[in-house]
């Protein structure tokens, strides 16, 4: 097959080579794990198994259908028990568990989506509706699939074990947040879809999972073929199809490469953040779930500086977390961290992190009721949360961050939630710190731009360039069309960054960003000239960052950036920022 190369938006540095899983939204409804060589077999039964059961299923329906029924019903039951016959779904699912190890109701996904895309081809309009009926019969399938105990647990192969396995690339059109963070245990070794933005939480979440990815990679899931070999190249986000041997090998090198300069990385995990002229500086981790504090603190982190709670809510609108079963998620993070600061931003539902995937969504999602304005609507489940989140309290540092808050109310009607959930804690005889600090974010311009309001009445704040960004260009971080209007060096941008860091040096409270720019090394100087402190990024670029502190010197730095926040010129800014790399 002839090599061709996509073009996309980078999200999350390396290569990756491996071959392609073509993944379409519905596959992601099921469970996909990986099955160790000793229960494949035992796994092919579990699935005969469930084929079986929906045989005899039919079977009954069959018999016990009723004298008067009309006979389209007693032929639309044949028709579904010629296609469970037939070899495409009793066959040929069980030997994509032999031959690659998924989990049964992903093999049959898997198939079942090869002959949907076939059945699409069909001329024929009636016989291409009978693609229907194949779905329908595989959701029968999956039913009785999820009623029975898996027998092997997710993740029970060691991806080193399998080379076939650790190679999987996933392509899509598009993952949701919460799906890309069910990937998390997977062996899958990068990521490209088709749309979304490099800040968009999905995008954000991969970048967590520390695997190369792209996205924006416009037809990458039509022009990419299942099986096909593909490299990622995750610092360029360039997808290289069917590559030839000798591009592959000039990879193969860089990855390697890549590898060393990491492995030098890690000897600085217990280095402190330190500039050349001696300025401490606090490294800390943005963390979606508790588990992300193992590789947090693996990389040295200070502590948590952004915990994303709503990772605990995306897709159970219909069953929340109840305030004990935060409270447990909370406590183990707080613990996780061994008296390290914990920062729990309160729940930012909507815009890219919906509640209910499936529910009507507003007209401009993003400038709707997202975060705070969401939790000022819904009291109850405000202090629930809240609850949750000051029990964790009596457990370690605990601090409360408010998501998107804009106007004073807002700050007034959260501290007074915040006092309100302590009284009921009080009542109930709950432990809680008392002095538990609450910050606000700073991500909508208005914020950035009435500072005064923020910092007499907040402990600290932290800077959400992702949203300060979209909120002060105007552009949404989700929508790949306009991503190439995403600029973390718009003059706007910096000014706004700069004013906040100032603001809160005159007040003398701390000033975090926890927006992506903290992670990004081409900008860890700039920020440093700004006056920043503190830096909260997902654990695996930390140690990178750190490098860049530990060779920096902030008496350098100073000059070019007075000289950059004084220009309006976006090509002196990026010159100026390159300069700044090598000062
Ligand atoms: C931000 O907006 O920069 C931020 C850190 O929050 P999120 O990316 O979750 O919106
Ligand atoms: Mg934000």
């Amino acid at each position: 097959m002839a090599s061709f190369t996509l073009h996309g938006i980078p999200v999350s540095r390396g290569i990756a080579i491996g071959r392609a899983h073509l993944l379409a939204p519905a596959a992601l409804d099921v469970k996909h794990y990986l099955i160790a060589e000793e229960h494949v077999e035992a796994e092919v039964v579990r699935l005969q198994t469930a084929l079986t059961a929906v045989h005899r299923e039919l079977q009954t329906l069959w018999n016990e259908l009723p004298k008067d029924a009309p006979t389209e019903l007693g032929a639309f039951i044949d028709v579904h028990a010629l296609i469970l016959s037939d070899p495409m779904i009793s066959e040929a699912p069980l030997d994509i568990i032999r031959s690659r190890h998924y989990n049964a109701e992903w093999a049959l996904v898997t198939q079942i989506e090869e002959l949907s895309s076939q059945f699409d081809e069909i001329e024929d309009a009636y016989l291409r509706e009978r693609k229907v009926d194949i779905q329908q019969v595989a959701e029968r399938v999956l039913k009785v699939l999820m009623g029975s105990e898996p027998l092997a647990a997710p993740n029970a192969v060691n991806p080193d074990d399998d080379e076939f396995m650790a190679q999987m690339v996933v392509i899509a059109h598009d993952i949701s947040p919460a799906d890309m963070l069910k990937f998390r245990d997977r062996s899958f070794i990068g990521f490209v879809t088709d749309v979304g933005g490099q800040n968009s939480h999905t995008a954000i979440v991969a970048r967590s999972l520390d695997i190369p990815a792209a996205v924006g990679v416009a037809q990458a899931s039509t022009l990419i073929e299942q099986d096909d070999w593909v490299i990622i190249d995750g610092d360029a986000g360039v997808v290289i199809v069917s590559p030839s041997a000798l591009v592959l090998e000039q990879y193969r090198e860089r990855q390697l490469a890549a590898q060393r300069a990491r492995k030098k990385l890690s000897k600085l995990k217990k280095t402190p953040a330190v500039t050349k002229d001696g300025t401490a500086i606090t490294l800390l981790a943005n963390i979606e779930l508790p588990d992300d504090c193992g590789p947090a603190l693996e990389a040295g982190a200070n502590g948590v500086g952004l915990f994303r709670s709503e990772f605990l809510f995306m897709g159970r609108a219909a069953n929340m977390p109840s305030e004990d079963e935060q409270f447990e998620q909370y406590r183990r993070a707080v613990v996780a961290m061994k008296g390290r600061p914990v920062t729990i931003r309160t729940l930012d539902i909507g815009a890219d992190k919906p509640l209910d995937p499936t529910e009507h969504t507003a007209l401009n999602p993003a400038l709707g009721l997202r975060a705070i304005r969401y939790c000022l609507s819904e009291p109850q489940l405000f202090l629930t949360q809240l609850r949750a989140i000051l029990r964790a309290s009596a457990f370690g540092k605990v601090r409360i961050l408010i998501p998107m808050l804009a106007h004073a109310f807002e700050i007034d009607q959260s501290l007074a939630m915040i006092e309100q959930a302590k009284a009921q804690l009080r009542e109930a005889n709950v432990k809680y710190d008392a002095s538990v600090e609450v910050g606000a974010m700073i991500e909508i311009p208005a914020a950035a731009l009435a500072l005064p309001m923020f910092v007499r009445k907040m402990n600290f704040l932290s800077i959400g360039t992702n949203d300060l960004i979209q909120y002060t260009l105007a552009i949404d971080r989700v929508d790949y069309e306009v991503a190439h209007l995403y600029n973390p060096l718009h003059p706007a941008i910096l000014q706004l960054i700069s004013m906040t860091i100032a603001a809160g040096q005159k007040a003398g409270i701390d000033v975090a960003v926890c927006g992506e720019m903290a992670g990004d090394t081409k900008l860890t100087r700039l920020l440093l000239g700004m006056g920043l402190r503190e830096f909260s990024m997902h654990p695996a670029q930390l140690l990178a960052v750190k490098q860049e502190i530990l060779n920096s010197d902030l008496g350098a730095i100073a000059p070019l950036t007075r000289k950059i926040l004084r220009s309006t010129d976006p090509d002196g800014i990026a010159d100026a920022v390159l300069a700044l790399q090598t000062s």
